[in-house]
């Protein structure tokens, strides 16, 4: 484990203080294949967007998002995502396939390589394309090797799960002792709006879903964040603020609002500034911390598959 994730060892055939019998053995009964970078994007704010290709010819993306002091890495955990949110661009080109564990930690070597020596990730978001809990024991493994001080020794404090909140799987990931950050797409304060936007509401409904979030057994100090993807006309009004205040009373949490990133595919819009302050004042005023995640990279195609379907319509060459 040293050699492959401390050191960033590509072959067996270095790792010099293994006897050469193990290596050999070692050799001959697994591989180290690592993903190919296809494409990187720098935006003007330092963001930093990179399009790796895997084995079997699908294409995954990772961001680099640097803020203050943290130098956060989103990572993606599957091929496209089935989930079939009607905002976000991963959901448009459908589900391919899940990624490995492996897939989803060698994101984090391989920017890391890129990466100046006075430079180090110290934060993982498992936030970029799929839905991680759709794809629960590659997911489950990864972290548990991104934790390991044999691995990229990242505390749990630095790793943050997002989900749509499949609740079988979020109890389960409780009752498994997995420790990480929960993050918790929510995106609408009532069930009917929020089944417009996200079917997998359907099979588990908000007030279900709410009713989970109060059971969980958060450790002490911890907070659930909400992710609130802000689309004008559709869930952003002061009435929505307020219903969401009062939805989320007795979970420990606090509210990241993200205006919405357009794209030409998506048939939304992001609201006017003057509508998203008005949303945050309210939550802040009925006693939450809600903060407005600016979008970043902007002018890189940075929001959720835009880089991958540059490529893939053939705009930009690799
Ligand atoms: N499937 C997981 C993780 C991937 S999506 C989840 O849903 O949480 C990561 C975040 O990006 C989610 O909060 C999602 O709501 C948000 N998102 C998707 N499309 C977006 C868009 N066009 N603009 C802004 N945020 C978007």
């Amino acid at each position: 484990m040293r050699w492959i994730y401390h050191r960033g060892a590509e072959d067996f055939s270095v790792m010099s203080d293994l006897p050469k019998a193990l290596r050999k053995r070692l050799s001959e009964r697994a591989r180290l294949s690592r993903l190919e970078l296809i494409a990187e994007e720098e935006s003007r704010d330092g963001t930093r967007k990179f399009l790796f290709g895997l084995s079997d010819g699908g294409a995954i993306e990772s961001v680099l998002i640097p803020d203050e002091d943290r130098l956060t890495l989103c990572v993606s955990t599957q091929v496209g995502c089935a989930m079939g949110c009607r905002f976000c661009l991963t959901a448009r080109g459908g589900f391919a396939r899940d990624l490995t564990a492996a897939e989803i930690v060698d994101q984090v070597l391989q920017v890391r390589r890129l990466l100046p020596s006075s430079k180090r990730i110290t934060n993982v978001v498992l936030m970029g394309m799929g839905e991680p809990l759709a794809n629960y024991q590659e997911v489950v493994k990864a972290i548990e090797v991104m934790e390991d001080d044999l691995g990229l020794g990242l505390s749990a404090r630095r790793i943050t799960l997002s989900t749509v909140g499949l609740l079988p799987e979020l109890e389960r990931l409780f009752a498994d002792g997995v420790r990480c950050r929960l993050a918790i797409s929510l995106n609408a304060s009532d069930q009917e709006t929020r089944q417009r936007l996200m079917p997998i509401s359907r099979k588990y409904p908000l007030e279900q879903l709410l009713d989970v979030c109060r059971r969980l057994p958060l450790p002490p100090r911890e907070r659930i964040t909400f992710e609130y993807v802000l689309i004008a006309g559709v869930n952003s009004s002061p009435e929505d603020a307020r219903r969401l205040a009062s939805i989320l009373k007795g979970i420990r949490c606090k509210v990241n609002l993200i205006p919405l990133n357009e794209a030409p595919e998506i048939p939304f819009r992001s609201p006017s500034r003057e509508e998203i302050l008005e949303f945050q004042r309210i939550l802040i005023e009925a006693g939450y911390t809600a903060l407005i995640r600016e979008s970043r990279g902007a002018d890189i195609s940075a929001a959720c598959g835009q880089l991958r379907g540059k490529v893939i319509r053939g705009e930009r060459r690799p």
